[in-house]
């Protein structure tokens, strides 16, 4: 799949959105994936009656070349995050870019279903997005917790001591 990423926004952020997209698709099943033609990062949604808009999906009538994508808005997904925040919690930028690509890609599995209908499709999206949002921070703070298991351990071991009943004498 194709990240095509817009030039004004590489100058704006100290970001490597084409190789943090790629890390948050590792999260998404591949069978959600199959048959998305691209992802288009732009500043700013060039829909006038949206322009506040994180994202959109554009399936193939609505794409320009017929083949389905999903547009990415980071100058409203990031809105005005410092610059450090980009080299001491990045983190942060690609956990919010996660939520909406990965409420995008719900959208492209209902449109390849066909079977979401009306005002249920954007609650179905959110759902979709949540139950990926939880993996991708499991997959984020792996780290955390390989550090923190023997702790973990420990303070179960000792909880389990106090709670052994004390015989009445
Ligand atoms: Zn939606």
């Amino acid at each position: 799949m194709k990240i095509d990423v817009d030039q004004n926004v590489k100058g704006k952020f100290r970001f490597n959105f084409q190789k943090n997209i790629e890390i948050i698709l590792g999260d998404i099943p591949s069978e959600c994936l199959a048959g998305l033609h691209k992802i288009e990062v732009i500043g700013r949604s060039y829909d006038k009656k949206c322009k506040d808009s994180f994202g959109f999906y554009c399936g193939k009538q609505a794409s320009e070349d017929k083949l389905p994508k999903i547009v990415l808005c980071v100058e409203s997904i990031l809105q005005d995050m410092p610059p450090w925040i980009f080299i001491v919690i990045s983190f942060l930028p690609r956990y919010l870019i996660a939520k909406t690509l990965f409420h995008e890609v719900g959208h492209h599995c209902q449109h390849m279903r066909h079977g979401v209908s009306g005002d249920y499709k954007e609650i179905d999206a959110k759902n979709f997005s949540r139950k990926l949002v939880r993996k991708f921070i499991r997959r984020e703070f792996l780290w955390l917790w390989i550090i923190l298991w023997p702790v973990i351990i420990v303070k179960r071991m000792f909880n389990k001591r106090k709670q052994i009943p004390v015989a009445n004498v």
